[in-house]
């Protein structure tokens, strides 16, 4: 049994993080900030409200606490409202993981995760991309992770932090128990979306752009199961703790899916008419991302558990229809 902070483990990735560490006996720390996530996200562990900008509550929490490792999933993610307010994004993904990462290396804690992101890449030069695809933001928010990434190899040569970066492709899907799934208010992402007009929660989900270079004319992307992103992290830091170098690994299944393509493996599942509209082009969106995760296959020994997009939009389907209607 190991001690575990889990930063952002309120939010939509780290209470499914929570979740599974519980099951692995760990013991878990949580400090979140409620800015976006949902204190009954939480299923245990110890939760601690509060910020990283906090350092003073960050010291007292690493002299209290002997940790073996920390897992940060406590960023901003929306690319439009890093272009519209980047200081919040520099200030919130960056400098707020520096107050973590030194707080960490006075105390002598140098195991960690990295939640990182795809948005590093910018517009594609290749796909799939693997880890050493060029890296060319174009978006406040692409640049702050890519920052922390390279704060992080900094780190790594002059204090001996030993971490893991982990860029996910499009996170979806939700707890296979039904307990946890995506609460983003707003919601911006594809499947939710998708699901709630399913759901009549919405008249109709908007396609982004239909005259992109790819077969139907709408963007692919590459959807990972977000219970296959915790099994990544889980693996991640066994294997930090074994010794591994430092590390980064692109994660999604290798394989993509059109807008369309989502929203009709949506029908097929839900089985409910899912109106749509044709809208224009979204600012920033790459017309293809999928991921080579056969690093993470070969060095982690990972494996996605649920690789279909019917098994990732079934879960997010019960979610929507049992599991979301909390009021917090
Ligand atoms: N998308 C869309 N309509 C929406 C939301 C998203 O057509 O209401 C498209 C978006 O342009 C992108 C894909 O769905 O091509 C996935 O978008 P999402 O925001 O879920 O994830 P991202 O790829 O931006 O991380």
């Amino acid at each position: 049994m190991k001690k575990i902070l889990v930063v952002g483990g309120a939010g939509y990735i780290g209470s499914h993080m929570v979740k599974m560490l519980l099951q692995k006996q760990h013991h878990v720390v949580i400090l979140d900030d409620l800015s976006s996530g949902h204190r009954d996200a939480v299923l245990g562990g110890d939760f601690i409200l509060g910020s990283l900008a906090d350092t003073a509550l960050l010291n007292g929490l690493f002299a209290e606490h002997h940790f073996d490792g920390v897992m940060h999933f406590a960023s901003f993610i929306q690319v439009g409202e890093s272009m519209l307010n980047p200081g919040s994004y520099y200030r919130n993904n960056v400098t707020n993981t520096l107050n973590l990462l030194e707080t960490m290396v006075n105390h002598k804690v140098l195991t960690f995760l990295f939640s990182s992101t795809a948005a590093i890449f910018g517009e594609p030069l290749y796909t799939p991309i693997n880890e050493i695809h060029p890296k060319n933001p174009i978006n406040p928010y692409g640049r702050s992770k890519l920052m922390v990434e390279e704060i992080l190899a900094d780190f790594d040569r002059a204090y001996g932090l030993k971490s893991i970066c982990l860029r996910y492709f499009n996170a979806a899907g939700a707890d296979a128990e039904g307990q946890l799934g995506e609460r983003h208010d707003p919601e911006t992402h594809l499947i939710p979306l998708v699901l709630q007009a399913a759901a009549g929660m919405r008249p109709y989900i908007t396609v982004f752009g239909q005259d992109y270079d790819t077969p139907d004319g709408t963007c692919i992307r590459d959807y990972i199961h977000v219970e296959d992103l915790c099994q990544a992290h889980l693996l991640a830091i066994e294997k930090l703790w074994d010794g591994a170098p430092r590390g980064v690994y692109n994660l999604g299944n290798g394989e993509g899916f059109s807008v369309r393509e989502v929203i009709d493996a949506a029908r097929e599942v839900t089985g409910r008419e899912i109106p749509v509209q044709y809208g224009a082009r979204r600012e920033g969106d790459p017309a293809r991302l999928v991921a080579d995760s056969g690093l993470a296959r070969i060095q982690l020994g990972w494996q996605s558990k649920y690789p279909e997009i019917e098994k990732i939009i079934e879960h997010a389907w019960r979610w929507i229809l049992h599991g979301s209607k909390h009021d917090s």
